[in-house]
């Protein structure tokens, strides 16, 4: 499984990527969740991302590509990757053709999940995540069974991400109609792309996206 998956921020990309990862054998490569390690481990890397991240500014481009390069050259990508959160601009994605192409590694595929704009705000600030693990709850749609308890690795103390209060969530978007969505017609052109309908259910939104990847292969 070589995948991208695209979408606004909230749509739940990070929750698919992480099912489709573990049940297909593939990495999981979130550049939001390696910026987030880089940042809780104190590395200069993790100290220039930050500011951006929390105004909802995307990274500079040359910081992200040289971290995605690594992993993508690396031997575990050969097995299947699924990315999530990149490529999210134009020169990151002609980057990216020129790694996976060195590195040997093409797509299959890339799946955009929609998802209304209005819903993914209220998704987002109800979003709870794990600092420990990073898995991801709703304070309403999805709570762990423990309040503020994590319900895979048993940390308490559940986080709202700097990032996800309701005025840099609709930053986030305006920064991802301005930059990413130039990214999904690059991808188009190419012939590339599937839309999948992202208000469904967790569990359906996964066997339609394993439905896209079945048929290219067919
Ligand atoms: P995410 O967890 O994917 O929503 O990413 C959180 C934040 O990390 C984004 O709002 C950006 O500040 C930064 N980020 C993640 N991926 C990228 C990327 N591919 N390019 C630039 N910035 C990124």
């Amino acid at each position: 499984m070589k995948l991208i998956l695209f979408g606004m921020p909230g749509v739940g990309k990070g929750t698919q990527a992480k099912i489709l990862a573990q049940k297909h054998g593939a990495v999981h490569i979130s550049t939001g969740d390696m910026l987030r390690a880089n940042i809780q481990n104190g590395t200069p890397l993790g100290t220039m991302a930050k500011g951006y991240m929390d105004k909802g500014e995307l990274v500079p481009d040359n910081l992200i590509i040289a971290m995605i390069e690594e992993v993508l050259s690396s031997a575990k990508a050969k097995k299947g990757y699924v990315l999530d959160g990149f490529p999210r601009t134009v020169p990151q994605a002609e980057s990216l053709e020129t790694i996976l192409w060195r590195a040997n590694v093409p797509i299959d595929k890339a799946i955009n999940i929609v998802v209304d704009e209005e819903e993914v705000v209220r998704r987002l600030s109800g979003r709870m995540t794990c600092p420990n693990c990073g898995a991801i709850y709703h304070k309403y749609n999805q709570p762990p069974k423990v309040e503020n308890t994590c319900d895979s690795c048993g940390h308490v103390g559940l986080i709202q991400r700097n990032d996800d209060k309701e005025e840099t969530v609709r930053h986030r978007l305006e920064v991802y109609h301005k930059n990413t969505e130039p990214v999904l017609q690059f991808y188009r052109n190419k012939g590339t792309i599937v839309d999948i309908n992202g208000a469904k259910s967790v569990e359906e939104v996964t066997t339609a996206i394993e439905q896209v990847l079945q048929s290219a292969r067919a």
